[in-house]
């Protein structure tokens, strides 16, 4: 098999030739139609996290690794254990694995398992043109989703379905603020209008990417580095929002965003761009604000987000396909933040 890899955090990824593994026991064996490129391939590819003020998280790389953890593939094998699955179905694969047994693991929480072998951040993912899933409760059917929207549920849907679940907004229009228009932020807004049939208010600092979410459905769109955006966004939401999802993660959009909660109000930080966020703990006491990270999601919201995907409920976002060979390209784009909306990288 062929495969894109990390052989060193921060250098263009290899092209290589892998032996094909053969499925076992529960293994599923499949080969990768389209994955989506997310951005935490990004600091998975680069070696550490932004934690503000120049200091960095870091996420070393153990061995060369197969990034691509938003994997659509086709069924070609699978172990003497498996039984529901017929070669040639075709499934989005949850990558979050964890190891079955421990705490967390048993309480549906398999996605912070201190020994979890995640595809495409642990073990070899869908920029390689097969990828090994470990058994047949992580694969799911998409209906007629695009095959190269597909893969993008199992991490930036599902991160964007569990941060909105985590949220709770009322279930009126601007009770919700959607911070980024990027293709995270852009899945959030549809998922939201499936789920809680509302019209969010999207934030972002790039007037075409905020066009873009006008037209699929933000009631209203603000350009945060406009002057004044924060009053709009307290004028639109009647004083502050209810909930605020800041996809960016940065220290400016999570500062605003708290700043432009109501009273009781939560903000969600989902992204990963780094820095700080300054609360005046008594402030934080009087008003109630919620302050809660989000990082992908379980098993179960995976089941339930797909339910609502297999069955046509989510308004398909457009995903631009490119060749595995434009890795590198997509990459660096992705880095830059010159992407409109999402990427996925194909085999054929
Ligand atoms: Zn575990
Ligand atoms: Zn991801």
């Amino acid at each position: 098999m062929k495969a894109f890899q990390v052989a060193e955090n921060g250098k263009p990824l290899v092209e290589v030739e892998l032996e094909t593994p053969t499925p076992t026991g529960q293994e599923i064996l499949l080969k990768t139609i389209s994955c989506g490129v997310c951005h935490s391939d990004i600091h998975i590819h680069d070696g550490y996290f932004e934690l503000g003020g120049g200091a960095k998280l870091p996420t070393p790389l153990m061995e060369p690794l197969t990034m691509g953890h938003e994997i659509f593939g086709e069924v070609i094998a699978f172990g003497e254990k498996v039984s529901n699955i017929k070669v040639g179905e075709k499934y989005v694969a949850y990558p979050w694995i964890g190891c079955g047994d421990c705490e967390l693991c048993n309480v549906d929480k398999t996605q912070y398992c201190m020994n979890n072998t995640n595809l495409g951040v642990n073990v070899g993912g869908g920029y390689g043109d097969h990828v090994l899933v470990p058994g047949e409760q992580y694969l799911f059917d998409a209906g007629d989703t695009p095959d190269n929207l597909a893969g993008s549920y199992a991490c930036r849907g599902l991160t964007a379905f569990s941060a909105l679940k985590k949220a709770e907004p009322f279930p009126q229009d601007n009770s919700l603020v959607i911070i980024s228009a990027g293709g995270l932020g852009l899945l959030a807004l549809k998922i939201a209008i499936a789920k809680y049939g509302i019209n969010p208010i999207v934030i972002d600092i790039d007037d075409d990417k905020l066009k873009v979410a006008k037209e699929l459905g933000a009631s209203a769109v603000i350009n945060s580095s406009s002057e004044g955006a924060a009053g709009k966004i307290l004028e639109l939401t009647g004083g502050g929002a209810r909930s605020i999802v800041d996809f960016v993660g940065a220290e400016v959009t999570a500062n605003l965003g708290y700043q432009c909660l109501t009273r009781g109000g939560t903000l969600v930080v989902v992204g990963l761009f780094g820095g700080q966020i300054k609360v005046a703990l008594p402030v934080h006491v009087l008003t109630e604000k919620k302050l809660i990270g989000s990082y992908v999601g379980s098993l179960g919201e995976m089941k339930e987000l797909m339910a609502l995907v297999a069955d046509g409920k989510i308004e398909p976002v457009e995903v631009e396909s490119r060749n595995v060979a434009e890795a590198n390209r997509t990459l660096k784009e992705m880095k830059e933040g010159k992407l409109l909306g999402l990427v996925a990288l194909t085999h054929s």
